[in-house]
C-alpha cells in the first residue's frame, strides 16, 4: 500500500468510528505500521493509506526510546493545554515543513491495540504527532493551520512543483 498524496481528495473524509478492534483492524495496524516503518514517518493515520476508519499509529519510539509504537482506534483530545509552535511535516505533503501551533501537552483518549480503553497523556512531538494524526481522521491536514501568508507560500510552492 502506497501513501495518499495530496491535493487527493480522499485526505478531507471524514473516517469512520472503529466499532471493534477486531483482527482486521489489528492486520490494519500493522500495515500502518509497517507503511509508516518504511518512510520514516513519526505517525500514520489510515485515510493516508487510503483507508477511511479512525485509526491511528504514533511512533513514540523516535522520541523518547523504550516509549514503543502507540495504536490508537477512535482517538481523540479530552484535554490540552499549554502552547507548541515547532515545524511539522506530514507523509502525504512530502518536502513541505512549515511551524504550527499546538497543545504542548494532551490528554488523548482510545481504544488500544488489545481493544481496551485508555487514556495516555503525552507532551512535546508525541503530543504533536497524536494533534497531527487526530486531524487527519478529520479530514483536516497541517496546512489548513498556517496563518494566511503561510498557506500562500505552500500555495506558491505546490504550483511551482516543489512539492511533490
Ligand atoms: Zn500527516
Amino acid at each position: 500500500m502506497e501513501i495518499v498524496k495530496y491535493p487527493d481528495k480522499m485526505l478531507r473524509l471524514v473516517s469512520e468510528k472503529i466499532d471493534k478492534v477486531d483482527g482486521e483492524i489489528r492486520s490494519l495496524a500493522r500495515e500502518m505500521i509497517r507503511v509508516m516503518r518504511k518512510y520514516n514517518g513519526l505517525g500514520l493515520a489510515a485515510i493516508q493509506i487510503g483507508v477511511p476508519k479512525r485509526l491511528i499509529v504514533v511512533n513514540a519510539d523516535l522520541i523518547k526510546r523504550g516509549s514503543g509504537i502507540i495504536v490508537l482506534a477512535n482517538p481523540k483530545v479530552v484535554e490540552g493545554s499549554g502552547e507548541s509552535f515547532e515545524e511539522e511535516g506530514c507523509l502525504s505533503i512530502p518536502g513541505f515543513y512549515e511551524k504550527v501551533k499546538r497543545y504542548d501537552e494532551v490528554l488523548v483518549e482510545g481504544l488500544n491495540y488489545d481493544g481496551m480503553i485508555v487514556r495516555l497523556r503525552s507532551d512535546g512531538y508525541i503530543a504533536r504527532a497524536f494533534q497531527h494524526e487526530i486531524d487527519h481522521i478529520n479530514g483536516i491536514l497541517f496546512i489548513d493551520r498556517l496563518p494566511f501568508f503561510k498557506k500562500l507560500k505552500f500555495s506558491f510552492k505546490y504550483a511551482l512543483g516543489k512539492i511533490k
